[in-house]
């Protein structure tokens, strides 16, 4: 602990934003980090608790107060090993995470946590700047080659660790490009693509080799990647979107999320949307059904390219505006949030079901709604209707895709439909397949899929030497 009364004399500053006339003019970063006076007094706050809460509430367990006390001290290197060795890709987390450590900090009882995130994510930044991350190239060979299927977060942090542990690692990827929903799902505002390409290009030197616009499973079968390889790690995601089985559901101009999130990226990183009708949402009345946070990205995306209104629908009611701490400490609390995007200028209601599409000449024009009940049934005599050029439906995915991979593995599923596998040894039903990441989990976050990736590599480098230094 740095500064004993850090937290009795400073208040909590956090990162600020370009105001949202100005940053929805483009598709770039718009947080504004704190300065280095800023940063080394907000890490000072740290009260390095005997029960660091905040550790725990981190699902990498980044050491959080360890590295507090390094920028307060301003041993920033020192901070950036300790940050990498809980973390592989702590610029991914600094940007986009949710930050559950917040949550979880104890000065969090009276809603001023410390600034976990904008701290990581200066500590890697700066790394970066400075030239101090270089490749990890680990020059005793095993001789054993791993195959990984899917190059989002879970399948790189997986490739890295296995990679650095001497093994031959071959990642498989079916879109053009690393970063899974990182780099086609989650928009450039939150966080741009540059920084995946530098740890793509960091991964190769240390010995991964990626295989990309290879569908395995469709393009090739996935007993050939098999017998290639002494192991197999599935981490494909979790893509089956949730869809809204209504009246009209057919008509042109409704579109599951990750069929327009996923062509803006593309347009921004300079690649072809490839052979679909491209969805735009200029001069239109954009509804987005789903009140998370993919919900969120398409107002984001939807105001940048010019829509005329973005109206965003939730089926549960309005949550509380603040959490019973007693309750919900240190536990992420249910209550009321307003991202980034929403507060570009969205509407919001709460307690609504979309019941019917309305088209005209094959078009969507409008969609009908019904308010419901807190056990969501519709109130009589609530009916309304929206006007409607555009309807993003975002209401999460369900599970992995089963049809050719996982099917041709004959692997056992969980209850949700996700491959099955413990977190003891990630391993599947069939011996020398394992599985990590939303593949296994189902829908979460980047930050599990990081986790999970690491854990996976642990276990599939035991069953591979029977030993291992790996972390968990
Ligand atoms: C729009 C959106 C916004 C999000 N925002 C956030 C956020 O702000 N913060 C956060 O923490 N989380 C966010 N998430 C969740 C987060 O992105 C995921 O939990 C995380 O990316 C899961 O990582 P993964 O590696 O398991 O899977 P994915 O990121 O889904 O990567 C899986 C990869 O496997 C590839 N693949 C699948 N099948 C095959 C196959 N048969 N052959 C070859 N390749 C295959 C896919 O193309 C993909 O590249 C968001 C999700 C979405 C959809
Ligand atoms: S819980 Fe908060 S104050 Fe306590 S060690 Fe963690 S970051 Fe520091």
């Amino acid at each position: 602990m740095g500064k004993a009364t850090g937290f009795l004399e400073l208040n909590r500053k956090d990162r600020s934003y370009l105001p949202p006339e100005e940053r929805v003019k483009n598709f770039k970063e718009f947080v504004i980090p704190l300065d280095d006076t800023e940063l080394r007094q907000q890490a000072s706050r740290c009260m390095d608790c005997g029960v660091p809460y905040c550790h725990n509430g981190c699902p990498v367990n980044n050491q959080i107060p360890d590295w507090n006390d390094l920028v307060y001290t301003s041993d920033w290197k020192a901070a950036l090993n300790n940050l990498h060795s809980t973390n592989n890709f702590p610029e991914f987390t600094g940007r986009i995470c949710p930050a559950p450590c917040e949550a979880a900090c104890t000065l969090n009882i009276d809603d001023n946590p410390v600034t976990i995130k904008s701290i990581e994510c200066a500590i890697i930044d700066r790394g970066w700047e400075n030239g101090w991350i270089e490749p990890e190239v680990n020059p005793n060979k095993t001789g054993k080659s791993v195959a990984i299927v899917g190059a989002g977060p879970a399948g790189l942090a997986a490739a890295q660790q296995l990679a650095r542990a001497g093994h031959n690692v071959h990642v498989y990827e079916k879109h053009h490009n690393a970063g899974g929903l990182l780099r086609y799902g989650i928009p450039d505002f939150k966080m741009e693509k540059h920084g995946i390409d530098r740890r793509v290009e960091q991964m190769q030197t240390e010995g991964v080799s990626f295989h990309f616009d290879t569908n395995i499973g469709v393009d090739t079968k996935v007993e050939d990647i098999q017998a290639k390889h002494d192991v197999l790690i599935l981490s494909g995601g979790s893509e089956v979107p949730r869809d809204l089985p209504v009246e009209g559901r057919e008509v042109d101009g409704v579109h599951y999320a990750m069929d327009f999130l996923p062509q803006q990226n593309r347009r921004n990183g300079q690649e072809p949307i490839g052979e679909v009708e491209p969805i735009l949402a200029e001069d239109k009345h954009v509804i987005v059904i789903g009140g998370g946070d993919t919900g969120s990205d398409c107002i984001g995306t939807s105001f940048r390219q010019g829509a005329t209104s973005v109206t965003q629908l939730e089926i549960m009611p309005m949550p509380p505006e603040k959490e019973d701490k007693a309750l919900t400490w240190p536990d992420w609390p249910l209550k009321m949030r307003t991202s980034s995007s929403q507060e570009e200028g969205a509407e919001r209601d709460f307690s609504v079901m979309t019941t019917r599409i309305i088209g005209e000449d094959g078009h969507v024009t409008a969609i009908e709604c019904t308010k419901v009940d807190d056990n969501m049934k519709p109130i009589e005599g609530s009916a309304f209707e929206l006007k409607a050029d555009l309807v993003l439906l975002a209401m999460g995915f369900v599970h992995p895709v089963h049809d050719g991979m996982v099917d041709a593995l004959t692997l056992k599923k969980d209850a949700r439909g996700n491959v099955a596998a413990d977190t003891a040894t990630y391993e599947t039903s069939q011996k020398g397949v394992f599985a990590c990441g939303d593949m296994r989990r189902g829908q979460s976050l980047v930050v599990w899929a990081i986790r999970e990736g690491r854990q996976c590599a642990r276990e599939v480098d035991l069953f591979l030497m029977g030993e291992t230094v790996l972390p968990r």
